[in-house]
């Protein structure tokens, strides 16, 4: 599960489906969230995607300020722009060459690149995929799907 700053949008259950705002979502005698239809506490904190407007469980989501839906993003991995935005709230530290940070601001390279890699995508598609996921904290997952290999 993805953790999150924000407050979620909604809740949705695991079990029947159902789409729960904030305030519907019933809380049981131990503060659990349940469901207000079928009464079940399998119930996932959800997001309203900013692109096609879905409620979707947080595990479904990608982006700190900017919550998109994992179809949305499928569909926008290739798009740079879309993938640098959603990303740039929690972007992955980059240990910066010492020589080219003493002339160039961190944004400044950050931009650069970026247009370096624009570049890059007009002879081979680059998929924006890994670094929203690397954006959004699924990281550590990644990284040991990788040492798994
Ligand atoms: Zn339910
Ligand atoms: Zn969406």
């Amino acid at each position: 599960m993805i953790g999150f700053y924000s407050e979620p949008d909604g809740y949705v259950c695991n079990r029947c489906g159902n789409e729960m705002d904030p305030d519907e979502a019933c809380l049981s005698y131990d503060d659990t969230i349940e469901c207000s239809v079928c009464g079940s506490d399998d119930v996932d904190e959800a997001y309203r995607c900013e692109i096609c407007g879905k409620l979707v469980s947080d595990n479904q989501v990608t982006g700190w300020d900017h919550n998109v839906c994992d179809d949305c993003v499928d569909k926008k991995r290739y798009d740079l722009d879309f993938c640098t935005k959603v990303g740039e709230d929690e972007g992955t530290e980059v240990v910066l060459n010492s020589f080219l940070a003493e002339f160039f601001t961190e944004s400044e390279i950050n931009e650069l690149m970026l247009v370096a890699l624009k570049e890059r995508a007009k002879v081979k598609p680059i998929d924006g995929l890994k670094y929203l996921r690397y954006a959004s904290g699924v990281a550590a997952d990644l990284l040991c799907e990788q040492e798994n290999d």
